[in-house]
This record gives structure tokens, sequence and C-alpha cells, in this order.
């Protein structure tokens, strides 16, 4: 039988999910289909139920559901509980509901896909603490990174973070400004940089260090004024676009029990972006 899956979230229009997954599934002959689904948060509690009585197999969760649907679902695994942010959905053989949160997970992909796996031991700096600096913190802890610190414009946030990692230093955006030269890898989590944004880099990037990594987790634009920044500094550069394509592909591992062409995709969406 056709399996189906979808994206839920308010607004959905923008999501580029649906096209993803449906290229992959006519790339690897798979007989499914992927839906965008409009869901305001005062539908949530339905609309899970409604996902589960149609038989969708699973589906992904976006803003503003990502905390929200946890009391809806029968199970999490670890890195979702600890993040207490949910992104997918898997329906299980004995038909429970399980939660995963891939965004972490999919951002070290993208990462590694840049770097490889040798620079594990080099300083970390994560610039913002919101859900999604949460995520990756603790994905690149679970994949052996051992010096994460966190910059944010509310410090408490970024403690916060740094008590559950057991690791590194809660720094503000001054002192954060003061110390880049003693990090390597910077990552860049907060919307500063969107094409939708309104405002500048949470601070000036004078002493960033030469020939370091930089990587930012929004992807439009392609390269934000951080990257560009960083670039002049001769860094690394990492977009945000494979984040969201290798986020896709463990869902859709999770799923179909396959890892799908992230390469072609990131190239296909590049171009999109405008990016070459
Ligand atoms: P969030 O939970 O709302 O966190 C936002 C972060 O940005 C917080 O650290 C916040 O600081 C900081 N911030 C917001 N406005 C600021 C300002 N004016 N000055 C300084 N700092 C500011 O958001 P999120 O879910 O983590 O998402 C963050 C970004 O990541 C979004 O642009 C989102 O589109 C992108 N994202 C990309 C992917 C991908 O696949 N590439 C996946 C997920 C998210 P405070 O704590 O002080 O408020």
């Amino acid at each position: 039988m056709k399996k189906w899956f979808a994206v839920i979230g308010d607004p959905i229009a923008q999501s580029k999910s649906p096209e993803m997954h449906m290229a992959w599934y006519e790339e690897a002959n798979v007989d499914a289909t992927y839906i965008p689904v409009h869901v305001k948060p005062e539908n949530l509690e339905e609309a899970v139920a409604s996902l589960k009585l149609l038989g969708a197999s699973g589906w992904n969760v976006t803003i503003p559901h990502k905390q929200t649907i946890i009391p809806f679902l029968d199970e999490l695994d670890e890195l979702a509980d600890k993040m207490g942010a949910v992104n997918t959905v898997v329906r299980t053989s004995e038909g429970k509901l399980k939660g995963y949160n891939t965004d972490g997970p999919g951002f070290v992909r993208s990462l590694e896909d840049v770097i490889g796996e040798t620079q594990r031991d080099e300083p970390i700096l994560l610039i913002g603490a919101g859900g999604a600096a949460r995520g990756i913190a603790f994905a690149l802890q679970m994949a052996g990174y051992c010096h994460i610190s966190i910059a944010n414009r509310t410090v408490e946030k970024a403690r916060n973070i740094i008590d559950e990692l057991g690791m590194g230093q809660a720094l503000s955006m001054k002192e954060a400004e003061q110390q880049l030269e003693s990090f390597k890898i910077f990552i860049q989590t907060t919307p500063a940089g969107m094409s939708t944004g309104n405002f500048d880099l949470p601070f000036s990037l004078e002493k960033f260090p030469k020939g370091a990594i930089a990587a930012d987790i929004v992807y439009n634009p392609l390269m934000t004024p951080f990257l560009h920044a960083a670039q002049a500094k001769d860094a690394t550069i990492v977009n945000g676009l494979g984040m969201f394509v290798h986020q896709g592909a463990i869902a859709y591992q999770h799923w179909l029990q396959s890892y799908p062409n992230t390469n072609v995709m990131i190239a296909r969406l590049t171009k999109q972006l405008g990016g070459n």
C-alpha cells in the first residue's frame, strides 16, 4: 500500500520539505507521498489524532508545534527528550507514535560533510541559545565534541544549556567578542541575517581568528553577513542548507530505513536559492 507522510506547521506554505521528500521518493522509486498540512495551535491535538487515524506513517513537525506536540505522543527518543522538542514523528510497528529530533544531528552531519570528523577536540563557540542551539549542542556532545561554549544575549539561557552539557562557558555577547581568538569552530544560530530578519550580527568580528570554521544555520540567504565577515578572514564556510537537508534525510531514514542522496538535494536547493 502507498505510504504517506506530512509536515505540520503554522504557517506551512513556505516549507521546502514536501518538494525534498517527494524528489527522494521519486529517485529511490518509493511508493509514497508527502503533504504539507496547515495546523493551527488550537487544532494540534485533533490533527495528531487525525494523522494517526488516517494512517500517516510519520510526519515532520515545524514551528510552532515542536514542543507542544509532546503530550500527544507515546514515546520520545533520548535526544528529543533532552531537548524537549520534536521535529519528526514515527508510527512504530506497534502503532505507537514516537518523537525524534533530527535538527541537531542534521547540523552535525552538515558540518562534518565539510570539515570531516577529525576536529572534535577543537573549541566551539555556539552563538545563540534558542531551540536550535540546544539541539545542536547536545548533538555535538553525542558526536564526541568536547569543548563547547555558548554566547547569548540572555546569558541565563546559555548557562542553562551549559549546566546540562556539563562543559564549557556561558558568555555574554561582549565577553564572547573579547575571546573570539580562543575558539576554532563558530556556529551562528540566531536569526540574525535572515532575509526576513531585522537585526544585525550580535557582535563584532574584529577579533575573529584567521582560518577558523564558520557555520550559520540560517540558509536564506545562503551567505549571511556572519559568513561574509568570516570568509573575509579566510574561514571555512558551512551554510545552513546542509542542516536542513540532513534533518530531512535523517527523518527519511527513520521512516524508510535508508539514507537518501543529500548531495544532489543540496545542489538543487542551492541553485533555487541563487547559490552555486
Ligand atoms: P529561538 O528558539 O527563537 O532562538 C533565537 C535565538 O536568537 C536566541 O538565542 C535569541 O536570544 C537570539 N536572538 C533573537 N533575536 C535577537 C537579537 N535581536 N539580538 C541578539 N540575539 C537574538 O529560535 P530557533 O528555533 O533556535 O531558530 C533560530 C534560527 O535558526 C532561525 O533563524 C531558524 O530559521 C534557524 N533554523 C534553521 C534550521 C535549518 O535547518 N537550517 C533549523 C532550525 C532553525 P535570547 O535568548 O536572548 O532571546
